[in-house]
Formats: structure tokens, sequence, C-alpha cells
């Protein structure tokens, strides 16, 4: 209903003859969707949540006309009952670290002024004063990993790229965001697009490519179109095209809709499908940066990965690099959702406990129920168990714990949840986004599926679990791409961490 809200907001200024004072300006998402819309008055930071069209004319002639706040629409603390005016002051914004998101919900994405007046595209002109091998040290500097699921260092990445035979080389950024419960790049995109088209620029001159292609799901109409509209800003301003802002750097992004196949993330078949071929993977090596799109070096990124970028410039790599951990440096965007009380999307620092995400930033669970287990990572990744709530949010530690980081997508399971049902509903989306291609994950997706069923449907036997442990490994080892080889990860960690609960499926105590 946002939308309908900035059309009353503005015809209710018009009426009162306030629309001289007042700029009424759309946003993208502020993250905390749980309670959304949201209006913010900027000229006190006041904070006003699940606003409908019969609020405005309270809001403008009591907030805007008498300098009063609106009790009632003010974010009411669920601990001690206290309404909270500014958002700096609610728990869901305190432990987050706002550096990608900071403009998200505060400028308007359609407009390539807002962007340039908040700093926007100043590293861009940076860079044009530097090498580019400087530019790929600075990002080795930062540490800075792939945000799209495999954690691979993106200055490599680059480096590689750079180092390749082969012309002309790609930069391609993966808006090809697949999982239950992620909209972590599509908020990004929707709220801050020129960020991430300004990190694909800075990542062409590095590398030394001048096009990039945007992989985005059209099921993301609102993605889409913004990116148009950022891209068609971009080129009339001069930050996209020929010569870029006087230097000699030409740059060019085009947009390439996905049709919605979870395998399309997958790099390969990512660009198979731009190609325009059937969205399949191939074996590597070699890898995309030899040999990616068109037989050319490629660099693909993802939305996050790229969005970093220009705050690395601005900041210095030695800066971004004391946010997070050792190893895993920055922020990570998470999706929370599932049981808990504050769905939406929070920016936290890696290295943030799982505790911290769930019990401060979300709220609690919902309807004051216990906490079971949290998936992390989407259909491929694993569940966490609540006693080990106190696990830090880094890419090692969660592999370590049999999980991933994914994309950050974190599903919050309570005590009401049946765990193999959980693991059953995950693999069958898998099973369904398989392409085929393989054996092992095409036919061992689907009879890990039917030993599930068998299972839920009070039928299994211990031999089943033996099977599903086989099934498991062999799938994982012998897979041709990630899809099946994370495929398993859902059912290995329930059977690790809930095992009891497969049992008392079998042995019908449920
Ligand atoms: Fe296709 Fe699955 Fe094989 Fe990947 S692992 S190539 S998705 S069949």
């Amino acid at each position: 209903g946002a939308s309908n809200l900035l059309e009353s907001f503005k015809s209710t200024l018009k009426a009162k003859n306030m629309d001289c004072e007042y700029d009424v300006i759309l946003t993208g998402c502020h993250g905390f969707c749980e309670q959304g819309p949201i209006v913010i008055i900027e000229k006190d930071n006041t904070l006003y949540c699940q606003v409908t069209i019969d609020d405005i004319d309270e809001l403008v002639s009591q907030h805007l006309a008498a300098n009063q706040l609106v009790e009632r629409l003010l974010y009411i603390n669920p601990i001690d009952n206290r309404r909270i005016s500014s958002h700096k002051d609610i728990n869901f914004y305190k432990k987050q670290h706002r550096i990608l998101l900071d403009l998200c919900g505060k400028i308007d994405p359609e407009n390539i002024s807002e962007y340039i007046n908040h700093g926007g595209y100043a590293a861009l002109q940076a860079c044009f004063e530097q090498k580019p091998t400087d530019i790929i040290e600075e990002i080795k500097v930062s540490k800075l990993r792939g945000r799209g699921g495999g954690g691979f260092p993106a200055g490599l990445k680059w480096e590689y790229t750079r180092n390749a035979d082969g012309d002309p080389k790609y930069i391609i950024c993966n808006a090809d965001e697949g999982d239950p419960g992620a909209f972590m790049d599509r908020s990004i995109i929707e709220g801050n697009p020129h960020s991430v088209l300004e990190g694909m620029l800075i990542a062409g001159y590095a590398i030394g490519s001048n096009i990039g292609y945007i992989y985005v799901r059209a099921e993301y109409p609102l993605a889409v179109k913004r990116l148009r509209i950022a891209i068609d800003q971009a080129e009339a301003t001069g930050y996209l095209g020929e010569n870029i802002l006087g230097s000699n750097f030409s740059f060019q992004i085009k947009i390439k809709e996905g049709a919605g196949a979870f395998v399309c993330g997958e790099s390969s078949a990512l660009m198979h499908s731009i190609e325009g071929h059937r969205g399949m993977p191939r074996s590597r090596p070699p890898n995309s940066t030899k040999k990616g799109l068109w037989s050319k070096p490629t660099c693909l990124n993802n939305v996050e990965t790229f969005a970093n970028i220009p705050l690395i410039i601005l900041m210095g790599g030695n800066e971004f690099a004391k946010i997070g951990t050792e190893n895993s440096t920055g922020t990570k965007v998470l999706a929370l959702t599932g049981k808990i009380n504050n769905t939406g999307l929070a920016e936290v620092p890696m290295g943030i406990s799982l505790r911290d995400v769930i019990f401060d930033i979300g709220g609690g669970i919902k309807d004051g129920k216990k906490l079971k287990a949290v998936q992390i990572g989407g259909p491929s990744g694993g569940c966490i168990p609540e006693e080990m709530l106190d696990l830090p949010i880094d890419f090692d530690s969660l592999y370590k714990a049999g999980a991933m980081m994914g994309s950050g997508g974190l599903v919050v399971l309570d005590e009401s949840t049946c765990m193999v049902d959980l693991a059953k509903f995950f693999l069958e989306f898998t099973h369904n986004e398989s392409c085929g291609k393989c054996t092992p994950c095409r036919e061992g997706t689907y009879r890990m599926l039917q030993i599930l069923e068998k299972i839920t449907d009070g039928l299994g036997t211990q031999d089943d679990i033996i099977h599903l442990e086989r099934l498991s490994n062999n799938i994982m080892n012998s897979s041709l791409c990630g899809l099946g080889k994370s495929a398993p990860n859902p059912i290995v960690s329930t059977l690790r961490y809930f095992r009891y609960e497969y049992d008392a499926h079998i042995e019908d105590k449920t």
C-alpha cells in the first residue's frame, strides 16, 4: 500500500497549501518490513509504522503543521510498551551496521541526483585517478568475499579475469535471487540501484571490460524497472557510455531477465541463459574467469558484492577489513523470515551471533513460542539448532556447523516445526529445480524425496535413514554443480541435530 500513501500524502499537502514546504520522496525498502508501510519525517527523524491512507490527514495536520507526534503510529517497544519515535532507538536498527543499506529507504531510487548528492559515483571518479591494478589490490586488501554464496575472494576473481587471455572481457551481475525467503538483492536494487551500477563500472575499469550484464529475475518487476531507469539516467548524465566523465573508459550495461529457474543462479547456467541457450551448468575447469560468457574471460559477482565496491574504494580496503571478522570482513545483509517477530532486512557486521540477530534485531519468536532452529543459506543451506545460538555468522563458522552463508536468507523455526517436514520441503524445492543434466542430482534427489515421504507417512524404517545418509554422501560428491552438491544439506543437518525427530516418525510416536 506504500505507493497509495505516497499519492495521498502529496494530495493532502497540496490541499492544505503545504506542498511548497515539504517534499514527499519515494524510497526503497527501509528494512523493517514487519512494521510497514513506514513513513519517516526527516525534519526530526520520526518513524511512523503501519501507516494507512486514513492516517495521512492526521500526520499532516498534527505532525507537520503543529509539530506534535502522532503517538498511536509510533513503534511500540514490546518489552516495556514504550513508544519510540526515532528508528535509531529501535532495537531492530540498534545492532545493525548499515553501510550498504544506508541509502535504502532514504533516497529516491528513481532519481540519480539523489544518489550523486549523497556521494554517489565519487568512488568511480576516484578510480580514474588510479591504475586498474591498484583498484584490484584495494579490493584484495579489503578481503571482500563474494556475497552470492560461495564466498570466493572478490579481488582474486578480478585479478584472474584481468590476467586471462581473451577479448572482450565481461562483467556479470547475478541478480537471480532464487532462494525461498531471500530478498536482499531485490531490496538493494529497488532501494539503491546506482550503487550496483557503480560497483560494476569500477569492476569493468579494473578488469579491462567495457560491457556488463545484469541477470535479474523477471519476477522482480520493480527491480527491473528501477534498473532500467538507473541505466537510462546514468547514460544521460555521462556515468555510462562512451568516455565516462571525460576519461578514456567506456562501459555499457545490458539487462537480461531470467525466467525464474533456480539453477540459473549457478554461474555457468546463468551464462548459457544469457547466450540464449537453456540454462544448464557445465563442468569445470575451465573457470569462467578464463572461459565464461561466449567463452571469454568473465567476472561474475552478485548484487551485494558489487554494492560493496564503491564503499571499499571510498573508505579504503584496510578500513573495510576492520568491520567483521579476520576472514569474513564487512557486513552481511540478512533476510529475516519465518516465526520471528521482526520480519525484515537487516545489515549486520560479520561475526555477530545468531542470538543477537534473532532476539535483539529480530525481536524474538512469534507468539512467545520457543526457538527450535534456524535455516540459513536457502534451500541448500543447513539447520542450526537452538543450542548453537552463539554461533557467529560468518562464512567459516557456518560451514563448520554444517550450514552455509548462501545469499543470507535466514528462516526462523519455532518449537512447532517438524524438522523432517522442513527437510522434505527444501528437498522438494531443489528436486523440482534440478536441471536434470546429471544423474546423481536428477535421480538422487528424487529417491531421497521418496524416502522422506515414506518416513513422514509413518512407513519408514531405520534402513531408510542409512539410505538417506548414503545417498546424501554420493549426491554431494558426484553432482555436477552446486545445486546438486548442496541439495542434501537440509537432510544432513537435520539428521545431525534432529535425528530424534526422524526416529520418532519411524517409531510412530508423533
Ligand atoms: Fe543440473 Fe543438478 Fe546436475 Fe546441477 S547437479 S547440473 S542442477 S542435474
